[in-house]
């Protein structure tokens, strides 16, 4: 699958809007950072000198202002802390002086550095402050910003349209009749498209008929890359994506069924235009888990990041039941001060529970196989995002 997403495209974005978006291009320092020698400390700036000699206070050295004279042996300057810090001087805190008169008297000596922090210390000119990829939060537009940077080049949010299938779906907020369910897929295949970068710019939800999957998918393909399709992809005789995809709309299947619980039925394709199209089962388990697994590295490529997530190595809480193929539990993480975390999970693993997503901290990896992973075993957990 992975081999079919294409390249990041850059745009600039304005770095009050940039928050959550992906790096397309390193950042580096425009100029080192912290620009100056500065004063780590609020206290007294003068050049090397012995503990108790008084010295002449001779001007300010402020943030933003810095001392314009010359700074002589037996002078001192009040200094602020990130104020520029004159050439060889050492800073002596304000805790540590007695002032008398205009002279003060530091009660140690004076070394030159002392207290200063060196311009390029952080960053130098030119280094690489953030690499392409980088997901930003707040603390990396704050280095966006140090950096001197008003815009960012981020990779473009990948388009994703989102097409929920099933005669038995009504929206929440109205009354079932016999044999309906609320739609529950839409709401959250929307959160988790967003929580990966990407932008829903189209979600609808469409009947079992031929007509009506293909109506819906059409209008899909057209607006955006990526098209996630829930429900509707197994081999009932109301399952209508496969077909519509691949005779109807010229999508090439790539695969179709994987060899995971819960998930079987997942399908992967691709369409005229390039589009990626996930046909994911309906299940809500099974939807959610398909589009960690499947739909989110996608998404990830598309926008320069390492496709497939660190995993993390937990160990069971429980005796859990292996099956022929793998399995990805949903579990709680507890921490422990002397090994891995013990992965709990969240209850009944039914596909079709929806709960079972609700509070997960990540995907527990089961292999497939027979019998039962005895707890303590340890396992490989993929993160969810939070
Ligand atoms: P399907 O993959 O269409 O065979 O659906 C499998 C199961 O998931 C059925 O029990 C459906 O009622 C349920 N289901 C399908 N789509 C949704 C949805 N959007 N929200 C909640 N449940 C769904
Ligand atoms: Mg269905």
């Amino acid at each position: 699958m992975l081999d079919q997403v294409g390249q990041p495209r850059p745009e600039s974005v304005d770095l009050s809007e940039a928050s959550g978006r992906a790096l397309f291009t390193d950042v580096l320092a425009s100029h080192a950072m912290p620009p100056f020698a500065s004063s780590a400390m609020d206290g007294y700036a003068a050049l090397p000198s012995l503990a108790g000699v008084p010295l002449r206070v001779v001007g300010e050295s402020r943030a933003g202002h810095p001392f314009a004279g010359e700074l002589n042996a037996g002078e001192a300057i009040a200094i602020s802390t990130g104020a520029l810090a004159p050439d060889g001087v050492g800073v002596v805190p304000i805790e540590v002086v007695t002032l008398d008169d205009g002279v003060v008297t530091p009660a140690g000596p004076i070394s030159a550095g002392d207290h200063v922090r060196l311009p390029g210390e952080d960053l130098p000119m030119g280094a690489v402050a953030l690499t392409a990829g980088t997901v930003l939060r707040p603390a990396e537009l704050s280095v966006i910003a140090a950096c001197g940077y008003a815009e960012v080049t981020c990779a473009v949010r990948p388009r994703v349209s989102i097409v929920v299938t099933g005669d038995e779906l009504t929206s929440p907020g109205s009354a079932l009749a016999v044999g309906q369910i609320h739609e529950s897929n839409g709401i959250g295949l929307r959160g988790l498209a967003e929580q990966s970068g990407a932008e829903v710019v189209h979600k609808t939800r469409c009947a079992d008929t031929r007509e009506a999957t293909g109506q819906a998918l059409s209008d899909a393909l057209k607006r955006a890359e990526i098209v996630i399709a829930s429900g509707g992809v197994s081999v009932g005789e109301h399952d209508h994506v496969r077909a519509v995809l691949t005779e109807d709309l010229g999508v090439k299947e790539v695969f179709w069924r994987v060899p995971l619980k819960p998930g079987g039925p997942t399908w992967f394709g691709i369409g005229p235009d390039g589009q990626l199209v996930f046909g994911l089962p309906g299940n809500p388990a099974s939807a959610f888990v398909t589009y960690t697994l499947f739909v989110a590295p996608a998404i990830r490529a598309l926008l320069g990041q390492i496709p497939l997530p660190n995993t993390w190595p937990a160990a069971t809480a429980q005796d859990l039941p292996l099956r022929n193929r793998e399995q990805a539990v949903r579990v709680t993480l507890d921490p422990r001060a002397d090994g891995p975390p013990l992965a709990h999970a969240t209850g009944a693993q039914g596909s079709h529970r929806t709960t079972s997503m609700a509070g997960a901290w990540g995907l527990a990896l089961l292999p497939a196989g027979d019998g039962t992973l005895p707890a303590g075993s340890i396992v490989q957990v993929e993160p969810l995002p939070h």
